[in-house]
C-alpha cells in the first residue's frame, strides 16, 4: 500500500506515524514544501520570546526519527492531483502514485488589498521565515503595527511586547477577536491589551502603506486619516486553506476541503485532515473549519486509521478557543454568539477582569464565553458536548452563570 501525505505539519506527521504503526509494511511518502524540518507553528510565539531555539519548534526533536519510521520525508511542492491517475504532480517535475492520498496543507495567511503590503518590512506571522524576519526587527523599542487583532494576531502579541517593542494593533471590527468573543468579552480584552501599553484601534482598517521620506520606517495610514509610523508591520488578517492546486479536479471544496466523518474527501481513497478540511460541526451538523492544533492531531489519526483500512469515524468537532492575551486568558465554545430563540445568562465583572456568557437552547448549555474563569473550562466543554438536560439547573443558571460548577455536578456528573 502505498501512502502519500501532502503537507507535513503536524497533521502530515501524525498521520504518517499513525500508517506506520497500522501497516509495517506499506510505503509512506510526506511532502512538505517549507525548507525546514517538520515544526509547529504554534511554537513560533516562543521562538519569538527567545524561549526557544529554532529546533524547539521541530515537531520530532531526533534528527533520524522519520528514517527509523520509514517515512519518506520529500521537500517539494504539490502542483496538482490526478485523482483518475492516482498521482500527485511535483514542482520539481515529475509525479508520485499513491493507493491512499491525504491531503494536510493547512492554510496560509491572508492579504488584504492594501497597497504597500509587498514593502520590505511588511511580514505575516505564519512560517518560520516570518518569524525569522519578525525577530530580526523587532528590537527592543522598535514600533510595530499589527493589522488585526484575530486569534493569531492575540497569540503573538504577548511574544512581540515581551521583546520590548512599541506595539499598535489595528482591528476592523468593533473589538478584539470579533469572531470569536461576545462584544462584552472583545471590549474587556481591548482594556486591557491598553492597560498594558498597547494602542488598540477598533472599527479601523489600514488604508495604505508606504514607506516614510528619508528612510527605513514605514507609515501606515488608516481609513480615518490617523498616520500610525512603524519599523515593522504584521498582517494577521485571518488565514485561508490551501486548495488552489486542487482548483478544477474532483476533490470537492467550498472554502476548504469537504469531508466526511471519516476524513474521506469527495473522492474515494483521498483524505483530507487539520486546518484544510472542512469537519462535521458537532454543534451545527453541517461542515466547518476549526483551524486548531490539537483538532488537526485529531483528525490526522482518523484520516490515517481509515486510509490503514480500518473504520473510525468523528463524532464531530466544537467549536472550542482558549486564548491567553498578554496574560489574560479567554476562551469561547461551540454557539457562543447565541441561537435563534435561545436565552442568555451573562455576567460582567470588569474590575476583577472576570466574565461569563452562557448560551441555552431549551434546557441544554449550546454555547459560553469566559474571560478570567479558567477552572470552568473543562465543565463547559462537558456540559455543551454532553448535550446535557439542565432541568431546573437551567433557570438558576440564568440567575448566577457561576453555578456552572453545581450544575455539572448535579446534572452531568450525577448521571453518569
Ligand atoms: C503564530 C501561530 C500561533 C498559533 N498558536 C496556536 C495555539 O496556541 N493553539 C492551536 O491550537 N493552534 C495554534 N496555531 C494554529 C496551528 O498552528 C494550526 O492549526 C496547525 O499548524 C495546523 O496543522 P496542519 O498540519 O493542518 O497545517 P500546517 O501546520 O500549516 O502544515 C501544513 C504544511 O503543508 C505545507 N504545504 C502547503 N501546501 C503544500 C503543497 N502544495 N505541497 C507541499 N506542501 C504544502 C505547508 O507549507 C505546511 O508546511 C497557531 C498558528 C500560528 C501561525
Amino acid at each position: 500500500m502505498k501512502h502519500v501525505i501532502i503537507g507535513n505539519g503536524p497533521a502530515g506527521v501524525v498521520a504518517a506515524e499513525t500508517l506506520r504503526k497500522c501497516g509495517p509494511d506499506a510505503v509512506i511518502t510526506l511532502i512538505g514544501d517549507e525548507p525546514e524540518p517538520p515544526y509547529s507553528r504554534m511554537a513560533l510565539p516562543y521562538l519569538m520570546m527567545g524561549n526557544i531555539g529554532e529546533p524547539g519548534t521541530y515537531l520530532r526533536k531526533s534528527g533520524d526519527h522519520y528514517a527509523g519510521l520509514r517515512i519518506d520525508l520529500v521537500q517539494d511542492r504539490v502542483t496538482g492531483v490526478d485523482t483518475a491517475a492516482r498521482a500527485v504532480a511535483l514542482a520539481s517535475g515529475g509525479s508520485l502514485a499513491y493507493d491512499r492520498l491525504l491531503i494536510a496543507t493547512g492554510s496560509h495567511p491572508v492579504q488584504p488589498p492594501i497597497p504597500g503590503m509587498d514593502l520590505p518590512g511588511v511580514h505575516a506571522c505564519w512560517t518560520m521565515a516570518d518569524a525569522r524576519s519578525i525577530i530580526a526587527r523587532a528590537a527592543p523599542g522598535s514600533r510595530v503595527v499589527q493589522v488585526g487583532a484575530g486569534f493569531i494576531g492575540c497569540i503573538i502579541m504577548e511574544a512581540l511586547v515581551s521583546r520590548g517593542v512599541r506595539l499598535a494593533v489595528v482591528e476592523m471590527g468593533d473589538r478584539m477577536v470579533p469572531r470569536m468573543m461576545t462584544p462584552v468579552a472583545g471590549t474587556m480584552i481591548r482594556t486591557w491589551c491598553e492597560s498594558k501599553g498597547v494602542g488598540v484601534h477598533v472599527n479601523a482598517r489600514v488604508a495604505t502603506i508606504r514607506r516614510a521620506a528619508g528612510g527605513d520606517a514605514l507609515v501606515a495610514t488608516l481609513a480615518s486619516g490617523a498616520a500610525l509610523e512603524a519599523d515593522l508591520v504584521i498582517v494577521a488578517a485571518g488565514v485561508r486553506p490551501n486548495v488552489a492546486f486542487l482548483q478544477g479536479g474532483a476533490v470537492a471544496c467550498a472554502t476548504g476541503i469537504l469531508v466526511d466523518a471519516t476524513m474521506q474527501t469527495s473522492v474515494p481513497g483521498v483524505y483530507a485532515a487539520g486546518d484544510v478540511a472542512e469537519v462535521l460541526d458537532f454543534s451545527t451538523g453541517g461542515r466547518s473549519l476549526n483551524a486548531i492544533q490539537p483538532n488537526a492531531v485529531e483528525q490526522a489519526r482518523i484520516a490515517a486509521f481509515n486510509m490503514a483500512g480500518r473504520h473510525v469515524e468523528s463524532r464531530g468537532y466544537l467549536a472550542l478557543n482558549v486564548l491567553d492575551t498578554l496574560g489574560l486568558i479567554s476562551s469561547s465554545f461551540g454557539q457562543w454568539g447565541g441561537v435563534p430563540g435561545g436565552e442568555t445568562a451573562e455576567l460582567i465583572d470588569e474590575g476583577a477582569h472576570r466574565y461569563l456568557c452562557l448560551q441555552f437552547k431549551g434546557d441544554v448549555l449550546v454555547g459560553a464565553t469566559a474571560i478570567g474563569l479558567t477552572e470552568h473550562v473543562g465543565v463547559l466543554r462537558g456540559l455543551i458536548e454532553g448535550r446535557v438536560k439542565l432541568g431546573p439547573w437551567k433557570d438558576r443558571l440564568l440567575q448566577e452563570p457561576l453555578l456552572v460548577m453545581d450544575a455539572y455536578l448535579a446534572r452531568a456528573q450525577a448521571a453518569a
